[in-house]
């Protein structure tokens, strides 16, 4: 790295501005730390459930209490916490193929799902996609980043719909992301009309960035992936599903078997890491919204355009900058892998990935591979040229970060 003097000047200056807003993050950190510590104690949690199971992980008391913990914290009836499941993808998946039979209906109301789910819907053909499975898929699009409730109930009054997916989370597009406002408004709409559809929320980036989750606001089930949020930078893979009971457990048999469900899944060692990721979670999700309120600050001093500015209401760790320019986004995104604890000294260089359908160029020197809620900073190759910057484990490390980005750009 090379920090330059002046980008350390603009970095702290812009920083002196902020002290009201990072305030207020301190408090958002003591609402969901008190609620985890609750979840803690209502659970009982003791050292014998660091302790772990292998083979079908029968009678796994350290599993059981972290999925306690999960509900509780998530204000859910039950909850799935596995290792089993990979990331938030691979729980986005499970959760759709455990509700949905052939036949049904699913619409998302958010507009285009995340990239990787894609092929799993069938909006890009897979044999194995829902489609293939004969699941219908239907699409609302956001009408100025907001849900378009006049065409959702129009659609749910027009044809049996039995599950609806609302993605939060921006993903790789250049809308907002939803607030628990936003949710709150429209699943009320949506009661208005139709009592029974399965309302998913694809949670991703959002945990502990407010202080209500979805189903504080009336979601049936929500999904979230472990190496982001939830993991707080300790768990090493995994994702969560939680909501309904009965839901839950539908989900659990398509995860194992039907009939077993939840009762197998060794957890292999990862007891202790599971809960002190969610532990920490608190702490490192307000370090990684304040590391994305400063380079929001930042970057908008120095002329680009941001996405959420500095001062708004923010619904996940996502910052977004908007360079207009390949080669600036490539060598912003080279900067903060510059920045990074692992592999910093490697290259970022856009390249194929597994599920998504243009070149993403990604820094994420993280701990565990791909983990996002560390540091990480990624993008796709294509008009406007936008880098997605998340995470932070500390907002010392994510201040280091921008203060080397800006040392390039300033250049
Ligand atoms: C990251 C993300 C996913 C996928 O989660 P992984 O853990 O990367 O598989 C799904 N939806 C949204 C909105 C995301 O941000």
């Amino acid at each position: 790295m090379e920090i330059k003097d002046k980008a350390v000047e603009l970095v702290n200056n812009a920083e002196l501005e902020l002290d009201s807003i990072f305030k207020e993050i301190d408090r958002l950190e003591e609402i969901n730390s008190l609620k985890v510590l609750n979840a803690f104690h209502n659970a009982e949690i003791s050292e014998a459930h660091f302790n772990s199971t292998t083979g079908y992980g029968f009678g796994d008391i350290g599993r059981d209490a972290i999925e306690k913990v999960f509900a509780e914290v998530l204000g859910a009836e039950d909850a799935l916490v596995r290792n089993q499941m990979i990331s938030g993808s691979h729980a986005l998946t499970v959760c759709l193929f455990g509700l949905l039979r052939p036949g049904d209906t699913m619409l998302s109301i958010s507009g285009l799902p995340y990239d990787t789910l894609h092929e799993v819907i069938g909006i890009t053909d897979n044999p194995s996609s829902l489609k293939a499975w004969g699941v219908d898929y239907k699409q609302i699009d956001l009408v100025d980043n907001d849900f378009d409730i006049d065409a959702i109930k129009a659609c749910l009054e027009n044809k049996k719909i039995k599950l609806i997916e609302i993605q939060r989370s921006k993903g790789y597009s250049t809308r907002k992301s939803l607030t628990i406002d936003k949710l709150e408004r429209v699943i009320k709409a949506i009661r208005e009309v139709d009592k029974e559809v399965i309302i998913m929320v694809d949670n991703c980036y959002c945990e502990f960035v407010e202080t209500k989750t979805p189903l504080e606001v009336g979601a049936d089930i929500m999904v979230g992936s472990l190496i982001k949020n939830l993991g707080g930078g300790i768990a090493p893979n995994g994702a969560y599903i939680a909501g309904r009971k009965d839901l839950v457990e539908l989900a659990s048999e398509r995860l194992t078997v039907p009939g077993e469900g939840k009762e197998v899944g060794p957890t292999l060692g990862v007891n202790k890491s599971f809960l002190q990721g969610i532990y920490m979670a608190p702490q490192v999700v307000a370090a990684s919204l304040k590391t994305a309120i400063l380079t929001a600050k930042v970057l908008e001093d120095l002329g680009f355009d941001v996405e959420p500015r500095y001062n708004e209401k923010r619904a996940d760790i996502v910052e977004n900058v908007i360079f207009r320019d390949p080669e600036k986004l490539i060598s912003y995104v080279g900067s903060i892998q510059e920045a990074s604890a692992i592999d910093a000294h490697a290259k970022a260089v856009p390249t194929e990935m597994p599920g998504y359908e243009d070149l993403v160029i990604m820094a994420s020197g993280s701990f565990t591979q791909g983990s996002s809620i560390e540091i990480s900073c990624d993008g796709p190759i294509r008009e406007p040229f936008i880098a997605y910057q998340q995470g932070g484990l500390t907002y010392k490390y994510g201040k280091i970060a921008i203060m080397n980005a800006v040392s390039k750009l300033i250049d």
